[in-house]
C-alpha cells in the first residue's frame, strides 16, 4: 500500500468533507447573488407585467435583487428551455403562463422536457383576455365580427405570441368557435403585436387584460368581449363572450413561477415564502385590480396546489387542443 503523509489525508478528508457540505452552505446562505427572472415572451407585454411586479417585491423580500430577462420566441417555449436546463440552484427561475399547460400538447418535440422539467414554486393570477381589434375594423359588435370573420376568413391578420402563447390558444378556441380559419401572424410577445395592432397594420388580437385594459379605455383598439363568464370590474361595459353569441368562446389565463427540475426543497420554500409576500403586498393587488385581475389567494399559492392545477390543466386543454387541431398554426 502506498505511503499517504498525513498532510496529503488532511487535505483529501478536507475535500471530502467540503464536497458534502457545499450544498447544504449554499442553501443556507440563499440567496447571495442576485437571481434571474425569465419571461419568455417581450417586454410590455402582459406576463412581463406580472413578472415584473413580482420580481421587485420578491427581491425586497430575499434580499438580492430578482432580474428580468425577457427570452422571447417560439411561443414561450424558448424562455422555458432556459430555465429547464440552467442550474437548479434557485438563481434562474421562471414565470410563465398557460402555456405551460398548452405546450406539452402542441408540441410533438422540445429541447427540454415541458412538464418534468420544473419545480413549481407557486401560482400567481388568474387573468381574463379581451377579443380586440383595430379601431376601425368594419364590426361594432362580436355578432358583426363573427360574420366579418366568416366572411373575410384568412385576409384578416390575427397577431399571437407564437405557438403556446395565451393568445394563440385564444385565437385557436375563437376560430373553432367560428369555424374559419384567418391569418396568424406570430411575434415575440403581445407588447409587440399591440404596437402593430394600434397602428393598423394586424386587425384582430386576443390578449389579457393587463396588456388591453388601458388601450382599450383610451380607444386605441376595438374591445368586442371578455373571455370570462362573468363581467369584470375594470371593464364593466365589455359584454362577456357568451353574451355576445359565442358561449364556448372561454379561457383565462393562469400564471405561475417555476424553478428548474431538482432544485432543493429549503430553496423552493424560500422562493414561495417570497412570492407570498408579494402577493400579500398591497401595492401590487392595487395594480393588478386596475388590470383587471387580483393575485392568487395566498392558501392557493403553494407548490403543491401549483403542481396539481397545472397537471390538471394540461389534461383539461389536451382534447380541446386537439379538437381544434386544424386550427393551430
Ligand atoms: N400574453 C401573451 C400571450 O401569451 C404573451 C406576452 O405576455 O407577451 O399571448
Amino acid at each position: 500500500m502506498a505511503y499517504v503523509s498525513r498532510r496529503t489525508l488532511a487535505i483529501a478528508m478536507a475535500a471530502v468533507a467540503s464536497g458534502f457540505a457545499a450544498p447544504a452552505l449554499a442553501q443556507a446562505n440563499y440567496p447571495n447573488r442576485p437571481i434571474t427572472m425569465i419571461i419568455p415572451f417581450a417586454a410590455g407585454g402582459p406576463t412581463d407585467t406580472v413578472g415584473r411586479l413580482i420580481a421587485q417585491a420578491m427581491g425586497a423580500d430575499l434580499g438580492q435583487p430578482v432580474v428580468v430577462e425577457n427570452v422571447g420566441g417560439a411561443g414561450g417555449t424558448l424562455g422555458a428551455q432556459r430555465v429547464a436546463n440552467a442550474r437548479p440552484d434557485g438563481y434562474t427561475i421562471l414565470l410563465h403562463h398557460i402555456g405551460m399547460a398548452t405546450i406539452p400538447t402542441l408540441y410533438r418535440r422540445l429541447a427540454y422536457d415541458p412538464v418534468n422539467g420544473f419545480e413549481p414554486l407557486g401560482l400567481v393570477t388568474e387573468v381574463p383576455m379581451t377579443l380586440i381589434a383595430r379601431r376601425n375594423i368594419e364590426a361594432n359588435t362580436l355578432a358583426d365580427l363573427v360574420a366579418l370573420i366568416r366572411q373575410r376568413g384568412e385576409a384578416l391578420n390575427y397577431a399571437n405570441a407564437g405557438i403556446g402563447a395565451a393568445s394563440h390558444l385564444c385565437g385557436l378556441l375563437l376560430m373553432k368557435a367560428v369555424d374559419t380559419r384567418m391569418t396568424t401572424v406570430p411575434y415575440r410577445g403581445t407588447g409587440p403585436a399591440m404596437n402593430d395592432l394600434v397602428g393598423g397594420t394586424v386587425d384582430l388580437m386576443c390578449d389579457q387584460t393587463t396588456n388591453t385594459t388601458e388601450q382599450i379605455r383610451a380607444g386605441t383598439v376595438r374591445a368586442f368581449a371578455v373571455t370570462t363568464p362573468e363581467r369584470i370590474g375594470a371593464l364593466p361595459d365589455l359584454p362577456t363572450s357568451a353574451q355576445g353569441g359565442l358561449p364556448g368562446f372561454e379561457v383565462s389565463v393562469w400564471h405561475g413561477l417555476y424553478a428548474p427540475r431538482g432544485t432543493p426543497a429549503p430553496i423552493v420554500e424560500r422562493l414561495n415564502q417570497a412570492l407570498l409576500k408579494a402577493l400579500q403586498d398591497p401595492g401590487i393587488a392595487q395594480r393588478f385590480a386596475d388590470l383587471g385581475t387580483a393575485p392568487v389567494p395566498v392558501a392557493r399559492a403553494t407548490p403543491a396546489i401549483h403542481r396539481e392545477f397545472w397537471m390538471a390543466d394540461i389534461a383539461k386543454w389536451r382534447p380541446l387542443i386537439q379538437a381544434a387541431g386544424q386550427f393551430a398554426d
